[in-house]
């Protein structure tokens, strides 16, 4: 009888790594497909990055995603990039095809992929709080998806501005900003509301977007992408209001989807993915 002791290798490169629940949730998805794959969560500095990819070439890592701080940094050390994250600048997905490493960003497929079971964002006026890098995933994946207009409802100007001119530059959707210091107020015609900045985040777990909660009607869909608490204030204050609501789990158990099939061509189950993330963090 021949054995394969050789296993497909996969994994990440980060700083920290070490309370990042990804591989707990992608190797219980490889044993439950039965797939003879590892993924190794791997704590790289800045300095380092460069030998990492080389490393992960030169040992045949399938691919391997990369978190604060080298989503943008590691654009250098790959051979090429995917539509969106060629557009976004960012990248948390490598993927190794005939030319090498090829750079994804799966932030802004796996919200899109969450936001689907509910609705299609086709033509949909979008909220989204937020301009960093979910933000500039997200609001790119919207538009690629066809969104007819995103109100980016940013603390700083200047952050809000770069991607609204992004989205208006790179892609169909019609893209504005909202800057005011009054709680913001949701137009009647907005079908979508994303918080996609980092407040509510633990240890804030009170922390609440600058948004006037009456104005929240029935049938709004809402999104956040906050995991950690993932019953956040915006989730609650939507659920008393009547909307209906989609967690940040929901986005990062996605992303690992997205991940795996572009590692392996496998659809893995989702919801063996999410169970493994509610038991660590619920
Ligand atoms: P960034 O630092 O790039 O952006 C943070 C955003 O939040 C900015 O728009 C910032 O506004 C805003 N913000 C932060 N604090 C405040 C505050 N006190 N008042 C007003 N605005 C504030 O972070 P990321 O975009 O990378 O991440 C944002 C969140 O998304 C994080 O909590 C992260 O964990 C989560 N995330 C979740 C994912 C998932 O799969 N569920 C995937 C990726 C990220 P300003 O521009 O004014 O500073």
């Amino acid at each position: 009888m021949t054995h394969n002791f050789l296993s497909g290798l996969t994994g990440s490169f980060a700083m920290p790594a070490a309370e990042n629940p990804t591989v707990a949730m992608v190797e219980a998805a490889y044993r439950h497909h039965g797939l003879d794959i590892r993924y190794i969560n791997c704590e790289v500095t800045p300095e380092r990055l460069g030998d990492a990819v080389r490393g992960a070439r030169a040992m045949g890592w399938i691919g391997f995603n990369c978190s604060i701080p080298h989503k943008v940094a590691v654009i250098e050390h790959l051979d090429g990039l995917g539509e969106s994250a060629a557009v976004m600048g960012a990248v948390n997905c490598a993927v190794r095809r005939a030319d090498g490493f090829i750079g994804e960003n799966t932030d802004g497929k796996g919200f899109l992929q969450s936001l689907r079971t509910v609705t299609d964002p086709r033509d949909k006026t979008v909220v989204m709080f937020g301009a960093g890098g979910a933000a500039r995933a997200i609001g790119v994946e919207l538009a690629f998806a066809g969104a007819k207009r995103i109100i980016i409802v940013n603390r700083s100007a200047e952050r809000g501005r770069g991607l609204a001119d992004l989205l208006n530059s790179r892609t169909a959707v019609q893209a504005e900003l909202v800057t005011d210091s009054a709680p913001y107020r949701v137009p009647a015609e907005a079908e979508i509301l994303v918080n996609a900045t980092s407040i509510g985040l633990y240890p804030d777990i009170e922390g609440r977007i600058n948004l006037d909660v009456s104005s929240l009607h029935p049938g709004l869909i809402v999104a956040d992408v906050i995991t950690n608490p993932p019953r956040s204030p915006l989730i609650r204050d939507a659920e008393a209001r009547g909307c209906r609501t989609l967690d940040g789990l929901g986005m990062v158990v996605n992303q690992g989807v997205i991940g795996i099939k572009y590692w392996t061509g496998i659809d893995v189950d989702a919801a063996v993915m999410r169970r493994t993330l509610q038991d660590l963090l619920l």
